[in-house]
């Protein structure tokens, strides 16, 4: 009865990835390349995660969301949820869902990607000096 029910359009997206080009100064994943921001919408460069620089933005693409968590930092507690780049699975930084204290809550909708796993505009790579020490990515913004 009900063939317009059956959507075959699902077949055709399961084999491909959806993924954003961006046009100017990108940001993309260090492993695979794949576009995740640009520098037009880095809203701070001051943040700190575990192996170094990490920016704020206030967008980014072709990213998935993991689940949320409770995070305590130095700015207090967020409600963030990690993000992975949406070819290779690699993570690339956090989101934050919600700030819990007032002063925090420009954060929030914002996303903060680790220097260290996206290559910048120029190609250019940041390297962490502990890279082998993967664990959370704690935001301790200055
Ligand atoms: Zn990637």
């Amino acid at each position: 009865m009900c063939f317009h029910e059956h959507v075959h359009g699902n077949q055709e997206k399961m084999g491909r990835i959806f993924s954003v080009n961006l046009e100017g100064k990108i940001y993309s994943c260090k492993h695979c390349r794949t576009h995740v921001a640009l520098m037009d919408d880095i809203v701070s460069k001051s943040f700190h995660c575990r192996h170094g620089k990490a920016y704020l933005f206030s967008k980014v693409v072709n990213v998935t969301v993991g689940t949320k968590e409770e995070r305590m930092m130095m700015t207090g507690l967020h409600t963030v949820a990690d993000i992975f780049c949406v070819r290779c699975g690699s993570i690339v930084g956090w989101t934050y869902e919600t700030a819990h204290q007032k002063d925090q809550k420009y954060k929030e909708g914002k996303s903060v990607l680790e220097r260290y796993k996206i290559s910048g505009p120029d190609g250019s790579n940041y390297w962490a000096s502990h890279e082998a020490h993967v664990g959370g990515s704690d935001a301790e913004d200055v």
